[in-house]
């Protein structure tokens, strides 16, 4: 059976356009070199927040909150549907302040962020200890942001992909895309080992190996990967309330009782190895901001590629010069929190709906007109 769409790779981005997809009735087939979640998704701290700073461009800003927006909805439907809890729940953000340097810092970022109405407050170090009684005392302020969330990115992943194959999906996994098979300037379907599967449309979706298609493709899709390291600690006190985070990383727990230390943003190719250096900056990081936690036992580290590209925004639409391929890349930090509104803009695109957001900023063309 050819079906109407092909989605290469099953992270948060993948499974969420195979999911609203096979909800409009389209046949989807997903194809995942290893397993659901693997690699960037599986890594990552799952963390919904929405808070741009001067430096965001507001084409993504509006894709972020759009996207923040879906997300109650959404896990209630996967739990309807699928039985699986993502673990949404509220994650409170603290940012810290450690230094003067750095109070100075947030005091702009706070003025910016009022100015531009987002839910913020300004916390002096009593009032900091007061929501998040373990922090170092030494620390002189925050912000603080009490609509941020959090889920269990795996889970997800994973809910998707079920509420997907429940509709009718397929997934394979352990299907590395070899080929691309095209005719003239149309994408007609995809080549793995020896087999040829055809379909209507291709949509790339394999976050930072989403360059492997340029060359097939004779045009840029410049998404390189980004490492990020992570350590996770088990503590036999209660975990951290909020999130915690400060200019060098962050603190937070999860459900299961452990807590998170992110992040290290490495250009490091490929290599997607936590190292020794890596892991001694986060931990370097822990009784700075919690110091009861300095006593926590170590259980595990890891490392994920994030997709970036070079000005900072998802690349999301068409390929010029080619039908019958979509590119959904590139989601950089992002791709938790992004990952609803780009299903529900894919299947708009693909069922040629007019999109509910410009997409304009994001489309894959604009690194040609740069380049011509
Ligand atoms: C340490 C860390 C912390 C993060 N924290 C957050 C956070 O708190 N909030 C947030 O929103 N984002 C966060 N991110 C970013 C987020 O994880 C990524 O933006 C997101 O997971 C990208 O999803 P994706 O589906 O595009 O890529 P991936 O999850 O990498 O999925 C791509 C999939 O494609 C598959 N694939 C590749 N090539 C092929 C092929 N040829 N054939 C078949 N399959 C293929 C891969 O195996 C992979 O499973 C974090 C990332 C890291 C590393």
């Amino acid at each position: 059976m050819s079906p109407d769409v092909i989605v290469i790779g099953a992270g948060a981005i993948g499974t969420s356009i195979a999911y609203q997809l096979a909800k409009a009735g389209a046949t989807v087939m997903v194809f995942e070199r290893g397993h659901v979640g693997d690699e960037a998704t599986g890594a990552s701290a799952g963390m919904i927040q929405i808070n741009p700073d001067r430096s965001t461009p507001p084409p993504l800003s509006s894709l972020e909150r759009e996207s923040a927006r879906l997300f109650p909805a959404l896990a209630t439907e996967l739990l309807d549907r699928t039985g699986m809890d993502i673990g949404y729940r509220a994650a409170p953000l603290l940012h810290v302040a450690l230094e003067e340097g750095e109070e100075s810092r947030l005091r702009a970022h706070r003025a910016w962020q009022v100015d531009h109405g987002m839910t913020v407050a300004w916390l002096d170090g009593p009032a900091v200890l007061d929501l998040e009684p373990t922090l170092n005392p030494t620390i002189r302020a925050a912000l603080y942001y009490p609509d941020d969330h959090q889920l269990l990115p795996l889970s997800f992943a994973q809910a998707l992909t079920r509420a997907a194959v429940d509709l009718g999906a397929v997934l394979r996994e352990g299907a590395n895309i070899d080929r691309l098979l095209t005719d003239g300037d149309r994408v007609v379907g995809v080549a793995i080992g020896g087999d040829a599967v055809h379909a209507g449309e291709v949509v790339i979706a394999n976050g930072a190996w989403a360059s492997s298609w340029s060359e097939a493709l004779h045009t840029p899709i410049p998404v390189r990967p980004v490492r990020g390291q992570m350590v996770a600690l088990r503590t036999t006190g209660t975990g951290l309330r909020n999130v915690v985070s400060s200019a060098d990383g962050y603190l937070l727990s999860k459900p299961d009782g452990s807590t998170y230390v992110g992040t290290t943003v490495e250009e490091a190719g490929y290599d997607s190895r936590p190292t020794a250096s890596g892991i001694a900056g986060l931990l370097a990081l822990v009784p700075r901001l919690v110091p009861r936690l300095a006593d926590a036992t170590f259980i595990d580290a890891w490392a994920g590629l994030r997709p970036g590209t070079s000005d900072g925004l998802p690349l999301l639409g068409r390929l010029p010069g080619w039908n019958g391929v979509t590119l959904a890349a590139g989601h950089f930090r992002d791709g938790i929190l992004l990952a609803p509104i780009t299903g529900e803009l894919l299947a708009d695109l693909l069922a040629r709906r007019r999109p509910r957001l410009p997409l304009e900023a994001f489309d894959p063309g604009r690194f040609l007109v740069r380049a011509a």
